[in-house]
């Protein structure tokens, strides 16, 4: 499939024109990155494991009716995805405590909260993406309605329920993750769409009996053995099989880790 021009180039996915108009290839890369872009390094072979892990998430969320921007994967690192007016804010949704939320409010790490919590951060690097409210939200229009606003919330505990339970199958405990969503016209009609990824990059995933960090927080925390975290997300969620073609590519350990002084 031809890519059209780069459209975009973020931390972890580039985005490139698509074969036809409203459409966009979203390319991952194994570039990883934390603290707001203070800690850097490359992950061999993290872009593959997060277009499939993605892929597998967001094609089930389409399956029950939650609508999102995938339209199909087209190889190991490349979806082709609907073009989307991305919203310029995190949906965080927390099932346990811990992160920003426990340093942020002096919560105990590992909090079972009594139910979903959401929260949104303004996506801005300059400025951190802050933590914001409904209301900031509303009044700078960063979502086009309240309305539109409601929708969305349902969305995301709608994932969190399909989530939860996808995970727990498997033995892990879904902690907390974010989502992006965008708007485009699909048949006419402008419609929210979740966009972006769903995979260990975005979500925090705890081994059900251990605790065993199996997400990004490995790279954030120097904890070692990303890939292996990652690929036994996949192996769990029957992605990947141990002798599978994901295999082929070569694991090595993160290279260069640059963490820049303020
Ligand atoms: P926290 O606010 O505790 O740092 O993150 C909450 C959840 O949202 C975690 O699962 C984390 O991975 C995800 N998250 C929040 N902001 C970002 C972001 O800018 N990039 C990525 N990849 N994940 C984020």
């Amino acid at each position: 499939m031809n890519k059209g021009k780069k459209l975009y180039e973020g931390k972890a996915k580039i985005l490139y024109e698509g074969p036809e108009k409203g459409t966009a290839i979203q390319h991952f890369k194994d570039d990883a990155t934390a603290f707001n872009n203070l800690k850097k390094s490359t992950i061999e072979g993290k872009g593959v494991l997060n277009n499939r892990i993605s892929e597998h998430i967001l094609s089930n969320l389409n399956q029950i009716g939650i609508k999102t921007h995938l339209i199909k994967r087209i190889n190991m690192r490349e979806q082709l995805v609907r073009l989307v007016e991305i919203m310029p804010v995190e949906f965080i949704v927390r099932n346990v405590a811990t992160g920003s939320l426990t340093k942020r409010l002096g919560i105990p790490d590992g909090t079972i909260l009594s139910k979903p919590l959401i929260e949104y951060s303004y996506k801005n690097d300059e400025l951190g993406d802050p933590l914001v409210a409904r209301e900031h939200i509303i009044e700078f229009k960063w979502v086009k309605s309240e309305s539109h606003l409601n929708i969305i919330n349902d969305l995301c505990l709608r994932t969190n329920d399909f989530m939860q339970g996808m995970f727990r199958g498997i033995g892990i405990k879904l902690v907390d993750f974010k989502l992006e969503f965008g708007i485009a016209n699909v048949d006419g009609v402008d419609t929210i769409l979740l966009a972006d990824e769903i995979s260990p990059d975005t979500c925090r995933l705890w081994d059900l009996l251990s605790e065993k960090k199996l997400d990004k927080d490995r790279f954030r925390k120097d904890l070692g053995n990303i890939i292996q975290a990652y690929q036994e997300v996949a192996r769990r969620l029957g992605i990947i099989h141990e002798e599978s073609n994901i295999s082929t590519v070569k694991f090595g350990k993160p290279k260069a880790v640059n963490i820049k002084k303020k």
